[in-house]
């Protein structure tokens, strides 16, 4: 997804488009590690404007994601939606000193761009990784598997509750592990 930079002007321009994943770099290594299955491409909406001495992006993408639930285990299907604005800044001397600035403020991303175009998949597909869940979740409350028996205690109960063992769980499950 490229625009030619001597297209963009002060008046925004809305720019769309459906993106499959072989476009947007690195999304077929995530879809292919087995962490999330892409079922539809990325719809990209981006609001492009010339403002002052930077370029900026107003974007929207959402695409429709099968994950696995990391307490159950099981698959399920969610929309991944994403809003951002990014600066895009001609790259030069003065520009790379000024990034270190603009990088403190947390919200704002600010790229920089070379040439009379500017591509626009790599932000588009940084965004999409972005919003990916480390640990994702069918649902707030899904009671995930028994640590004892091993069955879906959304699906299922099992008598495993009160034994020593699952105490001794629940007594640690206040402590964040990270692994
Ligand atoms: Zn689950
Ligand atoms: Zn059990």
């Amino acid at each position: 997804m490229k625009i030619r930079v001597d297209d963009i002007k002060d008046q925004p321009r809305l720019l769309r488009s459906e993106e499959p994943l072989e476009t947007l770099p690195g999304l077929t290594a995530v879809q292919e590690s087995g962490d999330c299955e892409f079922l539809s491409p990325v719809t990209v909406e981006l609001t492009v404007a010339r403002e002052y001495d930077h370029i900026r992006v107003k974007g929207n993408l959402s695409a429709r994601i099968r994950l696995n639930c990391s307490r159950c285990l099981g698959d399920f299907e969610t929309d991944l939606a994403s809003v951002f604005t990014i600066f895009f800044r001609k790259e030069d001397r003065v520009a790379l000193d000024e990034e270190e600035v603009e990088l403190a403020e947390e919200d704002l991303i600010s790229v920089t761009y070379q040439g009379d175009e500017i591509d626009f998949a790599p932000e588009i597909a940084e965004q999409v990784i972005m919003e990916l869940p480390l640990k994702p979740l069918c649902h707030e409350s899904c009671r995930g598997l028994c640590p004892v028996c091993g069955v879906d205690l959304n699906e299922q109960e099992c008598t495993c509750a009160g034994s020593s063992f699952s105490l001794k769980f629940s007594a640690l499950k206040d402590f964040k592990f990270d692994k």
